[in-house]
């Protein structure tokens, strides 16, 4: 029988009705202006974005999957070249690489942080290497101090991927202030989501801002008269004041986040169930921003848990099922599937938790209990 309160894994609408007025005062003024694109809102989101990654400069666009995509632009990749990316991460990641002919070669993640490992990051760099896209996956920075001595020391271009990460840090370094570049994501369920899509790219480097701004708009400079061939990839004003609005909460936001994370640690270390699931640490430092709560289910049991708490009318998800060395349209690129094998066993293992900011320790706790009921019927079973 199934009698606790439903626990979603998102509810979006519970994060933005506190926030209702200021919306809708933000998007009159967008209305009667008539500044749909361009305006001052896309310009002050631009710099709040860049000093919450301590950069200069920050670029609207369309989405971070085109973030992507106008940072590898922007780095010059011609195709044939290489880009090193981790296999554990959201497709576009990787695609951005594929779209511009580009190839890219995919390194295995550390078990603790699921972010790239950066002790096989030499060994994966050719002469073709022209670039590596470290990515902050689930809100924790991936290990960039080791990570940028291995690419400084190649001459390699760093795209950070923050698309999950906007807040995140190590050691008081916030994430997107190592490489040339980084992108960040508004995708509603990311941790400054907007309503739609939206995209920024931070860096530190002024030609690189001015030949992101000509990308993003077909390469026209002036009007009419294109140098390059761009794409048109904007952030709109609409967007940009939703996110403007958004963004003065974002500390909240992340303690909140935090706070559930403190929880759950506190709660399934009283569980007991340490052969059964692995908890998703906090590696390097207290800067973990907790886009995902991703815990690693053992003895094959994940599916079972997923459909035992969706039973229970507890939302859970797999964060990622198939890693992108294994995906169909990457067949050509030639990987086995144990060519990763901490990817393969991540992809097998893994499954997220409720974690959004304003959920409440009373449904952390329904949770908690889900999962340790699945293992208490489990083991009777098996008994
Ligand atoms: C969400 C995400 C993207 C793409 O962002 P969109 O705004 O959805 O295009 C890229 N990389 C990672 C790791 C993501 O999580």
């Amino acid at each position: 029988m199934n009698t606790n309160r439903p626990v979603p894994l998102l509810d979006v609408p519970r994060g933005n009705a506190p926030l209702r007025e200021e919306f809708l005062e933000a998007l009159a003024s967008v209305i009667d202006s008539g500044r749909f694109l361009f305006g001052p809102d896309v310009k002050k989101l631009e710099e709040e974005c860049a000093r919450w990654s301590n950069c200069r400069f920050g670029v609207g666009c369309a989405s971070g999957s085109d973030a992507l995509l106008l940072s590898l632009m922007a780095s010059g990749l011609r195709a044939g070249d290489e880009v090193i990316c981790p296999s554990f991460t959201f497709f576009a990641t990787a695609s951005a690489v594929t779209r511009l002919g580009g190839i890219p070669v995919f390194v295995d993640i550390d078990p603790e942080t699921f972010n790239m490992d950066p002790k096989v990051l030499d060994a994966a760099i050719t002469e073709k290497t022209k670039a590596v896209i470290p990515v902050h996956l689930f809100g924790q920075c991936a290990d960039m101090d080791a990570i940028m001595q291995v690419c400084d020391a190649r001459g390699l271009i760093v795209i950070e991927d923050a698309c999950q990460s906007i807040g995140a840090s190590m050691n008081g370094r916030p994430a997107s202030s190592w490489g040339h570049l980084a992108s960040i994501s508004f995708y509603p369920t990311k941790n400054l989501g907007g309503m739609g899509d939206g995209g920024m790219i931070v860096t530190n480097d002024e030609e690189l801002e001015d030949q992101l701004r000509l990308l993003a708009g077909h390469g026209m400079r002036p009007r009419y008269y294109h140098s390059v061939v761009g794409i048109n990839s904007r952030l709109d004003s609409m967007q940009a004041a939703v996110l403007n609005v958004k963004i003065n909460h974002l500390d909240d936001a992340i303690a909140g986040r935090q706070k559930n994370a403190r929880l759950y640690h506190k709660l399934f270390a009283k569980s007991g169930l340490t052969h059964e699931i692995s908890l998703p640490k906090a590696k390097l430092g207290d800067g973990h921003v907790w886009n995902q709560f991703t815990i690693r289910v053992h003895n094959g049991l994940r599916d079972q848990l997923k459909a035992f708490l969706a039973e229970q009318n507890i939302g859970s998800e797999i964060y990622y099922p198939v890693p992108l060395h294994m995906q169909e349209c990457f067949q050509s690129l030639g990987y086995q599937p144990d060519d990763l094998p901490e990817t393969l066993k991540a992809s097998e293992e893994v499954l997220s938790l409720p974690i959004f900011p304003e959920l409440e320790a009373e449904e952390v706790r329904i949770v908690v209990d889900g999962v340790k009921r699945f293992f208490a019927m489990s083991q009777r079973r098996a008994a």
